[in-house]
């Protein structure tokens, strides 16, 4: 298959493609991911074929505004609305109840063949988006482009990032084509990223609401919304052996370069001198690092992640510097790493997974 670059003004060519069921890369303001019609199954099924994606991690529904919500979930509680309203469109994902289905419309799945209008007519998100879950990831992307896309659809778009299953997400519509390239319909390139992670995971069918994943809207902002919020222990640490996560995709290893990476978290200087210190003598080792310190390591291949201050441009330029020092082919990589406040938590975390935890404390 041959994977076309689509261009801005070729919205309408986007939505159809992800309408009759074929995949599409889009832009959005957190990472590029991989779209088709939420409500096809055997469309969705093929993005899991695309990315070598495991069957049980589930998929997140975009939509062009919070009206669509009750189309598709039920039981919404207040604070969702609140959210909505404060942070959509943008990097924020609620888990909500789906919608049940009725008798009715559950005889009618019987009767119609999988694939139907009358299937989509319904508005049933399929088994294959949720991994059987009776919960939904919900979405209302920041990227006019990508809404435009959606709107001209008028279905939901059920889309993970664009990577293959286990690398660094792509930020850019050429990284989306290193990975996808032949494996898809088309992308449709709407220029690089702007927040370059993917978005907060906020679970709001438990009390408290529950941070699963930390991402484009920072957990204090959360906060100012909502009275409580707890995180999800697997944000921050390896699940220990026989621990249930709280969603299935939190098992996976994610975001990984080829060479293992060390992330050395602490004060920048003192992680600066320790990866100074501990650095092999080998060409092969390559550093990311803050940019105040780019130019200690003149031996090695650098990647810089932006200023020591500012974790906002940290997060837009991590998964570039991930696949960076792949295509470098380094054997080993060493990360400075941020605090965990603001962006910083989210940052921390994809640094931490791309590691495998394998984490130094200076
Ligand atoms: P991505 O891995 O970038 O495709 O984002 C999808 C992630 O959203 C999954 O890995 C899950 O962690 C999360 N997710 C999606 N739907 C749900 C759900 N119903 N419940 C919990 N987490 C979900
Ligand atoms: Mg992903």
């Amino acid at each position: 298959m041959k994977t076309q670059f689509l261009r801005p003004k070729d919205v309408d060519q986007a939505a159809r493609i992800i309408r009759s069921g074929g995949l599409v890369g889009l832009p959005t303001e957190t990472v590029y991911g991989l779209g088709t019609n939420g409500l096809n199954p055997m469309a969705v099924r093929s993005i899991f074929q695309a990315k070598g994606r495991p069957q049980d991690n589930p998929l997140i529904l975009h939509i062009p505004d919070a009206s669509w919500l009750e189309l598709y979930c039920e039981d919404i509680p207040e604070a969702a609305w609140r959210l909505a309203k404060r942070f959509w469109p943008g990097p924020l994902t609620m888990v909500l109840k789906c919608r049940r289905r009725s008798q009715e419309e559950l005889n009618q799945l019987e009767r119609e063949p999988v694939c139907s209008k009358t299937h989509f007519g319904l508005k049933v998100i399929p088994d294959e988006v949720t991994a059987g879950l009776d919960t939904v990831g919900m979405r209302c992307p920041a990227h006019s482009i990508c809404r435009a896309v959606i709107r001209t659809a008028g279905v939901p778009v059920a889309a993970p990032s664009g990577n293959l299953s286990g690398k660094p997400s792509p930020t850019t519509a050429q990284h989306m084509m290193d990975d996808m390239g032949g494996r898809i319909d088309a992308i449709l390139d709407g220029g690089d990223c702007q927040v370059g992670l993917e978005s907060t995971i906020v679970d709001l069918t438990c009390s408290p609401p529950r941070l699963l994943r930390p991402g484009g809207v920072p957990l204090e902002e959360l906060r100012v919304v909502l009275e409580e919020i707890e995180m999800d222990p697997a944000v921050t640490r390896l699940m220990d052996e026989g621990e249930q996560p709280r969603a299935p995709g939190m098992k996976y290893r994610h975001y990984a370069p080829k060479a293992p990476v060390t992330v050395v978290r602490g004060e920048p200087m003192r992680s600066a001198q320790y990866i100074l210190d501990h650095i092999s003598d080998s060409y092969w080792d390559g550093v990311i690092c803050f940019n105040e310190f780019a130019h200690w390591y003149q031996e090695h291949p650098v990647e810089k992640l932006g200023s020591s201050q500012d974790c906002w441009e940290q997060a837009r330029r991590l998964f570039r510097a991930l696949r960076a020092m792949d295509e470098n082919g380094v054997k080993h990589i060493w990360a400075q790493c941020p605090d965990t406040s603001g962006m910083g938590l989210a940052v921390v975390n994809r640094l931490s997974k791309a590691a495998g935890f394998h984490i130094v404390d200076v």
